[in-house]
């Protein structure tokens, strides 16, 4: 059996602020650690829950958090950007279930540090309609090609997102937001057990479980900035809808080619910076 684990930092237990997220400080090497971990928890309980083969995304920021050399030996990892499927990278058709870790809510919606792609660039995506959250895109896409959401962990609001877009997934809540950059979290090492209990569980059940697609394609993806300047670019692009000075929108295909977009444009806002 063929599982695959996208790990992101924003939902791991003892992460509350950005600060944790961004590389060049004490406290980020120290949240890298908790979510290499956590990671490593999923992985257990993958394997025991009857996984064979695990294939591990490095799914936040720079995407080259976990601490290879760290991890369970039995997997392979997926570190480095930009790539075409980003936080989904290396799922293919013939896994039999994903698993995210250290996942965390929409932007445009209550939770401990909740965004979608890029909180500097995006203030709210949807697609279809539906706000989109991460999840919402990426196992959005796992769906598309047949693979069902297994088990997510983050924050309560989170659990929350996905009752309502991703209902027969197992939802594992190691903190409860307070607000943007504060929680009510296990302690790390019972985060850990948690974790591994309910992915064993989780992937046990895998062979009953359907995908479920909050979304089907093809469907519209409106994008709302932060910065009017950079909608001015984004709305440079073919076939591109101005809707106000924040709110650009154009339609897509599948979730892959959303994905794509939404990845490309929060790469050029990184590098657009105008007084
Ligand atoms: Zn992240």
């Amino acid at each position: 059996m063929r599982i695959f684990i996208s790990v992101d930092i924003e939902g791991v237990a003892g992460v509350v602020d950005g600060i944790h997220g961004r590389p060049g400080n004490a406290e980020y090497e120290r949240a890298r650690r908790l979510m290499t971990e956590e990671a490593n928890a999923a992985i257990r309980g993958a394997f025991a829950g009857g996984a064979t083969e695990i294939t591990v995304t490095d799914s936040h920021g720079p995407m080259r958090n976990l601490i290879a050399e760290d991890l369970d030996p039995r997997v392979r990892i997926v570190q480095g950007k930009p790539r075409p499927l980003s936080m989904a990278q290396g799922i293919e058709p013939d896994h039999d279930g994903m698993v995210l870790i250290g996942w965390h809510g929409a932007a445009s919606r209550f939770g401990v540090l909740s965004h979608t792609v890029s909180g500097k660039a995006f203030s709210k995506i949807e697609i279809g309609g539906v706000t989109a959250g991460e999840p919402t895109l990426f196992a959005g896409h796992a769906a598309a090609i047949g693979v069902p959401l297994l088990a997510v962990s983050g924050d309560d609001r989170l659990a929350e997102e996905m009752a309502e877009q991703f209902p027969s997934t197992r939802r594992i809540v190691v903190k409860k937001a307070i607000g943007a950059g504060a929680a009510n979290a296990l302690s790390p090492q019972s985060s850990r057990d948690l974790i591994e209990a309910e992915v064993a569980e989780a992937v046990r059940g895998a062979a009953d479980r359907q995908p479920e697609q909050p979304c089907p394609a093809p469907f519209e993806t409106r994008i709302r900035f932060v910065r009017q300047v950079h909608a001015d670019g984004a709305a440079l692009i073919p076939r591109a809808k101005r809707e106000d000075a924040l709110t650009v929108a154009y339609d897509t295909e599948t979730h892959a080619e959303a994905i794509a977009l939404i990845s490309a444009l929060a790469l050029i806002v990184s590098g657009v910076d105008p007084a």
